[in-house]
C-alpha cells in the first residue's frame, strides 16, 4: 500500500436522500472492523472546511438505519467551490490526521471530491447518495427508490380526489435535469403521461397527454412533469393548459421536498449498507477517486470523472410502456 490508511472522514453532501444514515452506518461500521478509525464529518464540505469533526464508534451509529434524512448533516458550500475553499479543508484534514475520505452525495458532491484528490492527492470514494438517479454507472442511487415510493403513494392518493372531481392533476416532479423519477413515478403509479426533459419538445408530450386523455373521454388525468423539463415547471404546463384546453379543470400539485423525506424503503437500506461496505474495501483495495455503485446486482468501482460526466440513458422500452398503458 502507498501508505497506511489509519483514519478516514465521512461526509454527506448535497440534497439528502433517504438512505444515507444507512450509509453512514455501513461506512463506520466496516472501517472499524477493518481497525480503520472514523471521523464524522457535519455539513458536508463546509464541516470540512470549518472543522466540524468528530470521532464515532459504532454505538454512534447505532438506530439510524430506518431514519431519513442524514445524521452527519448536509449543506451546499460555494467556498468549497474555491480553491482556498479546498485549502481549508485539506488544513482539516491534516490537523485531524484523516488520511482518506468517504463523501456520500450527487454529482455536484463528486465534482468537488475530484477536483480535491487531484490538488492534495488524496484516496476519495464517492457513494451516491441523491434521489434524482442521474449517476452513471450505477443502476440505482441510495435514495430514489424511496422517493419513488413516495411519489406513488402521493399521486394514488391525488387520483382519489381527482377521479371524485373530474379534473386533470399536473404533478411537478423533482430530479435537476433527469427524467428518471418522473418516468418511472408515472409509471408506477398509472399515470396518464409523463413530461421529462429527455424526450421530445414539451409541446409535444402535452399534446401527447391531453390528445389522450380526450380520445378516452377520461374523466379525470394525471400528468407527471419533471420540474426542469420546462421553465416554470407544472405551473407553466397548467398555464398552456388552461390557454388551450379551458375545458379541462386543471390543479396543480407540487410534490417538492416530501419527495426527499421518509424511512428508507428494503432495497435502499439494502443497497446503502452495500456500497458502505464496499467504499471501505475499496479503500483497502488502494482504489482512489472512484464511485462504489451497482450494476445488475453486482459492486462495481466506476471512475468519478465517468459517474458525473457521462448521461445516463432513459431506457425505450419504459417510454413506450407508458404510452401503451394510459390508452
Ligand atoms: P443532489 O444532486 O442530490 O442535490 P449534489 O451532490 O449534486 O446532490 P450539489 O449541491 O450540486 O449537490 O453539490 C454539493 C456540493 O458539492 C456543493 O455545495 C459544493 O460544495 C460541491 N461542489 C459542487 N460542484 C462543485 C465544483 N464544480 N467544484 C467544487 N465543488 C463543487
Amino acid at each position: 500500500m502507498e501508505y497506511e490508511i489509519k483514519t478516514i472522514g465521512v461526509l454527506t453532501s448535497g440534497g439528502d436522500s433517504p438512505g444515507m444514515n444507512a450509509a453512514v452506518r455501513a461506512v463506520t461500521r466496516a472501517a472499524i472492523a477493518n481497525g480503520i478509525k472514523v471521523k464524522a464529518i457535519f455539513r458536508g464540505y463546509k464541516g470540512l472546511m470549518d472543522d466540524e469533526v468528530q470521532e464515532f464508534t459504532t454505538q454512534d451509529v447505532s438506530g439510524i438505519i430506518q431514519r431519513g434524512g442524514t445524521i452527519l448533516k448536509s449543506a451546499r458550500s460555494e467556498e468549497f467551490k474555491t480553491q482556498e475553499g479546498r485549502k481549508r479543508a485539506w488544513q482539516t484534514l491534516k490537523k485531524e490526521k484523516i488520511d482518506a475520505l468517504i463523501v456520500i452525495g450527487g454529482d455536484g458532491t463528486f465534482t468537488g471530491a475530484r477536483l480535491f484528490a487531484q490538488e492534495y492527492n488524496i484516496p476519495i470514494i464517492g457513494i451516491p447518495g441523491t434521489i434524482d438517479n442521474d449517476l452513471w454507472g450505477t443502476d440505482s442511487t441510495i435514495g430514489y427508490d424511496t422517493a419513488l415510493n413516495t411519489i406513488m403513494d402521493c399521486v394514488d392518493k391525488l387520483r382519489d380526489t381527482g377521479t371524485s372531481h373530474e379534473r386533470l392533476f399536473l404533478v411537478e416532479i423533482m430530479g435537476r435535469d433527469a427524467g428518471f423519477l418522473t418516468l418511472n413515478a408515472a409509471i408506477a403509479a398509472g399515470a396518464e403521461a409523463a413530461i421529462i426533459p429527455e424526450r421530445a419538445t414539451v409541446a409535444e408530450q402535452l399534446e401527447d397527454a391531453i390528445g389522450q386523455g380526450r380520445r378516452k373521454h377520461k374523466n379525470s388525468s394525471i400528468v407527471l412533469v419533471q420540474e426542469h423539463a420546462i421553465e416554470g415547471g407544472a405551473q407553466a404546463v397548467a398555464k398552456v393548459i388552461e390557454k388551450e384546453h379551458p375545458e379541462y379543470g386543471t390543479r396543480v400539485t407540487i410534490l417538492g421536498h416530501l419527495q426527499r423525506g421518509g424511512s428508507p424503503t428494503a432495497f435502499d437500506r439494502i443497497l446503502a449498507s452495500r456500497l458502505g461496505v464496499a467504499a471501505i474495501q475499496a479503500l483497502l483495495e488502494e482504489q482512489r477517486s472512484v464511485m462504489v455503485g451497482l450494476q445488475n446486482g453486482q459492486v462495481v468501482y466506476v471512475p468519478l470523472s465517468k459517474a458525473i460526466k457521462q448521461k445516463k440513458d432513459i431506457k425505450d422500452d419504459k417510454w413506450q410502456a407508458l404510452q401503451v398503458l394510459s390508452i
